[in-house]
């Protein structure tokens, strides 16, 4: 949309065009002169009732022109296992795709990813473009970043995306940087604009109190990176074939500043919210922090991860990286614990999909319970380490 302007302030001086940090605004034909030249010949603003002047934004070229097509995501391929949001984002990629009228490609970059092209296939690429190297057998910022931008220039996509994973939010920006291109992090939302065909990238923006849609409008390719298991998983077509398109790696070890001396596996304690099978989430129904051992005792016994709201956060309970919701991760685990949660809205949207749920909580009306699968109704004193005990019971 066009940018506002007060008639009856604008002077036409032409100051807010250079120092507009996106450079999008341009004076109307004829504007920009002298003071004097502009009383002259601009009419008169009638006073208080101006209507008010739309700028156009100024359209900039796109390097390359036409030739930036395709919806590209990259697919997260590290140690034998890929990141479930790879085929989640060639869900979604395939309605982008279908909405822009090109083609959607999976980008694989790693080491022994031959198994992983007809899974590419399966969920939905129409091409994959590969580059397996040794040197990328291990994750590292530098040679991922330089195969994914030594492709994106020489097949110019229009857009690229990738999932918000630890992996994902270290090498597209990267990535950007490189293509001095835009990069809009952690979406929740993407969908075509009809007329303009341009991404719209959507994300909660100040501490989640509002929504922002974001466009890249001058540069490509449009990137952005998206929170895993936001969007829904695409059926997957077995047998389903496409076109493989490979490439060198054009760099060696020795080029690399980066050496991987060993390589530590998370336990379930540590693990990422979104890659955890089963949470332990606490709200401020603990009442105290030396409650949060009934919460351990259980996570223990079950192999869970801990999690909670923003309220267990700013209590100092937990740290922001477990924060479940709107403003912090969205899971869909298994299995999900609640403990002493009430099921604001902020924290439902982030975990209501889970496969499971148990909620705990001494107010029958919370509305915790309306998307709980199973409800316990009591003091979380009691229940919570009845319930540890039992599971120890069945479990050992
Ligand atoms: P409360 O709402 O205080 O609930 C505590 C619950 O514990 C109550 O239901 C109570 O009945 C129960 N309880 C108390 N004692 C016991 C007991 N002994 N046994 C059993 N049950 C008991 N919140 C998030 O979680 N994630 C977000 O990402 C997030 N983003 C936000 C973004 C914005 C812009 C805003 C405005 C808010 C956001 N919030 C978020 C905050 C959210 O609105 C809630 O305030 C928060 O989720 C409440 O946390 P809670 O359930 O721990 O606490």
């Amino acid at each position: 949309s066009g940018v506002v302007v007060d008639a009856g302030k604008c002077t036409e001086c032409g100051d807010c065009v250079s120092s507009c940090p996106s450079n999008i605004l341009s004076l109307p034909e004829g504007a920009g002169k002298s003071a004097e030249e502009t009383k002259e010949t601009s009419p008169e603003p009638s006073q208080g009732s101006a209507p008010a002047a739309k700028v156009e934004k100024k359209a900039a070229p796109v390097p390359g022109g036409d030739v930036w097509s395709g919806v590209w995501v990259v697919i997260e391929y590290n140690r034998g296992e890929v990141a479930p949001v790879s085929w989640e984002l060639l869900g979604e990629g395939r309605k982008l795709a279908n909405d822009i009228g090109c083609e959607l490609a999976g980008v694989l970059v790693g080491h022994d990813v031959e198994a992983v092209i007809p899974e590419a296939f399966a969920h939905g690429a129409e091409k994959v473009y590969v580059v397996d190297d040794p040197v990328l057998k291990d994750y590292r910022t530098q040679p991922y970043a330089e195969a994914i931008t030594d492709l994106v220039r020489r097949y110019q996509p229009e857009i690229i995306l990738m999932g918000a994973t630890a992996m994902g939010r270290d090498v597209f920006p990267v990535v950007a940087t490189k293509m001095q291109t835009g990069l809009t992090a952690d979406c929740t939302v993407l969908s075509i604009d009809p007329n303009s065909k341009l991404l719209l990238q959507t994300r909660p923006a100040f501490g989640g109190n509002i929504m922002a849609t974001i466009l890249c409008k001058t540069r490509r390719p449009q990137m952005a990176t998206v929170r895993p298991r936001v969007m829904a998983m695409p059926e997957r077509v077995e047998g389903r074939t496409g076109e493989v398109v490979r490439e060198e790696l054009g760099m060696a070890e020795d080029e690399i500043l980066t050496k991987i001396v060993d390589f530590i596996k998370g336990d379930a304690k540590s693990i990422f919210l979104d890659k955890a099978e089963i949470l332990v989430a606490v709200g401020l129904g603990l009442a105290s922090k030396k409650n949060m051992v009934l919460a351990e005792e259980l996570a223990e016994v079950l192999g869970a991860t801990l999690a909670g709201t923003r309220g267990a956060v700013e209590a100092g309970w937990i740290t922001h990286d477990r924060q479940v919701g709107q403003t912090g991760v969205t899971v869909r685990p298994k299995l999900y614990i609640a403990i002493g949660i009430s099921g604001a809205i902020q924290h439902l949207v982030g975990m209501e999909t889970s496969d499971s749920i148990i909620a705990i909580n001494n107010d029958p009306d919370a509305a915790i319970f309306r998307v709980a699968t199973y409800g316990i109704v009591g003091d979380l004193n009691e229940v919570v380490p009845a319930l540890t005990a039992e599971f120890k019971k069945r479990l050992q």
